[in-house]
């Protein structure tokens, strides 16, 4: 049988009547589950505001737009950020004029505050830290060099649904955190994702942006009075990302497991680590200190990836990586040699198999193999 990098885990049932639910009562779309759904993650995160989007991608975009219209950036003005991520993290900086530039990484593969302050530029404006695989990383003190410096820092909280730092749930302390609920994330639905923001004016706008800038309150104020639906007001041009019910249907399922699932990845992770921790030429990427991490990620790192990937691929286990050097891409080239080690990582690491699926003996037989095919 062969064993693949993700594999997600619907409680398909339960899933199934959140959706006959949903067209039961004739209402796929806005409100109803999205409104449960929010409720549900404020709960569990204690986060004090969550709206849900239609992915993490067009939340990281709104959360840009929206900051630099309230503070007037100007085009061109500079972001902060990782290149060992998925691209979302960069494109989002890309759709709203604004410069990506990169800061390496540390040996957590999440940003380092000392390259953060070497980057930081009289054009910089913001910070987007990404906790890779579920790691905090360095986090507490990039927040600490943000508020020193007055940038703005944005959690891409992608891999973070469940991470808990010093016992808190990722999210209360940064300007804004985007989750994704992407069909292969530790949350799956779909796609789908929730932008939280700690500041209630930001909440009330993003909401109306994410639809289109509709002045839901208005709606709301007149529909009260049971006519002029339509005598809402727009002031300000938004955006069609909010998230719909047949997708927080699925996700208030995942929700519910979610922290039992993380602790089978936590102990997934932990027999990787006991199988592999010692090895001479495998490092298994350390979770910061303090940090609860969701483990969507176990990461390793050796000198002949492509060949160890290749091996694992003979036996049937389809490892994965995470990510690319972003610099490696064409459109980001400019910033090659920017970030050394990001891109030497790009070069080492190995996402292992992790999913609810897999047995100790699956893990057992992964590293076993990773120790035989490592040089
Ligand atoms: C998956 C992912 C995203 C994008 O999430 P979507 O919900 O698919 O838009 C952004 N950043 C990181 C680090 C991711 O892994």
């Amino acid at each position: 049988m062969a064993i693949q990098l993700f594999v997600p885990n619907f409680r398909v049932d339960e899933c199934l009547a959140q959706i006959r639910e949903c067209l039961e009562k004739g209402w796929t779309g806005l409100g109803f589950k999205t409104v449960e759904m929010e409720n549900k993650w404020k709960e569990y995160t204690g986060l004090p505001y969550a709206h849900f989007l239609s992915s993490n991608t067009v939340g990281l975009h709104l959360a840009l737009h929206m900051f630099k219209t309230e503070f007037g950036w100007a085009d061109g003005d500079e972001v902060i950020s990782t290149s060992l991520t998925f691209v979302s993290s960069n494109h989002a900086i890309v759709y709203t004029n604004l410069q990506p530039v990169f800061a390496d990484v540390d040996e957590y593969l999440c940003l380092s505050p000392e390259d953060i302050e070497r980057k930081i530029t009289p054009r910089t404006r913001a910070v987007i830290f990404v906790g890779i695989g579920g790691n905090t990383g360095r986090y507490e003190e990039v927040l600490k060099l943000c508020r020193d410096r007055g940038l703005i820092l944005i959690l891409d909280a992608a891999h973070m649904a469940g991470t808990r730092l010093n016992g808190k749930h990722v999210g209360y302390d940064a300007d804004c955190t985007v989750f994704s609920f992407q069909a292969v994330k530790n949350l799956a639905t779909a796609d789908s994702g929730m932008i939280c923001f700690t500041d209630e004016a930001r909440d009330v706008r993003a909401r109306k942006l994410a639809w289109l800038g509709i002045n839901k309150d208005t709606y709301a104020r007149t529909a009260a009075q049971g006519a002029y639906k339509w005598m809402y007001d727009i002031e300000e041009v938004g955006y069609k990302y909010h998230g719909n019910s047949i997708m927080a249907g699925i996700g208030l399922v995942s929700l519910k497991y979610l922290d039992q699932d993380n602790a089978y990845r936590r102990q997934l992770a932990k027999w990787y680590r006991e199988n592999l921790d010692g090895h001479e030429h495998i490092k298994v990427v350390p979770v910061a200190s303090g940090c609860e991490s969701s483990t969507h990620l176990i990461q390793i790192r050796v000198q002949n990836r492509d060949a160890l990937m290749l091996a694992l691929n003979e036996h049937q286990i389809y490892p994965g990586v995470h990510y690319r050097d972003n610099t490696e891409y064409c459109m980001y080239s400019y910033a090659q040699g920017s970030c050394p080690n990001s891109a030497k990582a790009s070069q080492e690491i190995l996402s292992l198999p992790m999913h609810m699926g897999l047995t100790k003996a699956d893990v057992d037989l992964v590293s076993e193999l990773i120790i035989r095919y490592t040089k």
